[in-house]
């Protein structure tokens, strides 16, 4: 633990006193440096809910008191991103990884003088934190707050999955590759939109019962066989699924997602790619028989 300095908020920025932050995946990487470069010492956490303790000039839209979730993907709602009606990808206040704020450049965070980085303009893992006012939601007073910080990303990303990319529509079959928050996220979305099979592939034999509580249908544990992923899963899958999802880019898994789709109609999204030798894989062959696949920011969810 340590004692930082958090200063006031800046114009058009809100001070949130931080009720609970959750621990993402994103964070971990960040912290291991894996997609990024290096920024230390820095303050993580990114999925948030808490209670809005001041404002700074310009603010409209917050009061002291709201209760709000953090959103690290912030939108100012004039850009040509924002206003395009397709993109949930913000020019102005658009993810942010260079660990300051975005107006300035700058961070609010110190300690004696000395200046403690951002994560994501959010950095929720702290009793306080200053956000551009783009950069959070209200919500009912009533929500609790206990709770709801998993829809700053992970239940967000995985229903805005279901719903607003792949679109699932009644009846149809999904894979979803990882159990997590957001795979989770994703068989509750494709439940409510009306999908008949949704098949969930864990390593972890843990998630079986939780993931049925979730929607999951049928659930495929790779490691019980002893023929590679693709293999195993395939033969287990009797007809091809519409969408699917990776949720922790790994290139096997990713083609499998591919393997899985019906041509020309499948959507295959995966949420992050924080190896490197992925980025040098793109498996042309399946592109050219019709697969679609399709990079992601927390699924274009919008505030
Ligand atoms: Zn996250
Ligand atoms: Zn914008």
């Amino acid at each position: 633990m340590e004692e930082v300095e958090l200063s006031p908020p800046h114009p058009h920025e809100i001070r949130i006193k931080v009720f609970s932050s959750s621990l993402c995946r994103s964070d971990i990487s960040a912290w291991e440096s894996q997609a990024s470069s290096a920024i230390f010492p820095r303050i993580f956490g990114h999925e948030a809910s808490g209670i809005v303790e001041s404002i700074g000039e310009g603010v409209t839209e917050f009061r002291e008191g709201d209760h709000v979730l953090t959103v690290f993907t912030g939108e100012c709602r004039t850009c040509r991103q924002c206003t395009s009606g397709k993109s949930n990808v913000c020019q102005v206040l658009g993810l942010e990884r260079r660990g300051v704020m975005h107006s300035d450049q700058k961070t609010r965070f110190s300690i004696k003088g000395k200046p403690v980085f951002h994560y994501c303009a959010v950095s929720s893992f702290s009793e306080y934190t200053v956000v551009h006012s783009g950069c959070a939601v209200k919500v009912s007073p009533n929500a609790p707050l206990e709770k709801i910080c998993l829809l700053s990303c992970g239940v967000a990303a995985g229903l805005g999955a279901a719903w607003n990319v792949a679109a699932v529509s009644e009846g149809s079959t999904v894979v979803i590759f990882g159990l997590g928050t957001v795979g989770l996220s994703v068989a509750q979305g494709a439940r409510l939109k009306g999908a008949s099979r949704i098949i969930g592939v864990d390593t972890n034999p843990d998630k079986c019962e939780k993931a049925k509580a979730f929607g999951v249908t049928e659930f495929i544990n790779p490691s019980d066989s002893s023929e590679p992923i693709q293999q195993a899963s395939y033969f287990s899958i009797s007809t091809y699924s519409d969408p699917s999802w990776d949720f922790e880019f790994d290139i096997e898994v990713h083609l499998s997602c591919l393997f899985h789709m019906a041509s020309g109609m499948g959507v295959d999204s995966h949420s992050r790619c924080t190896k490197s030798e992925a980025r040098d894989v793109c498996p042309l062959w399946l592109v050219a028989y019709g697969k679609n696949t399709q990079g992601n920011h927390i699924w274009r969810v919008e505030t």
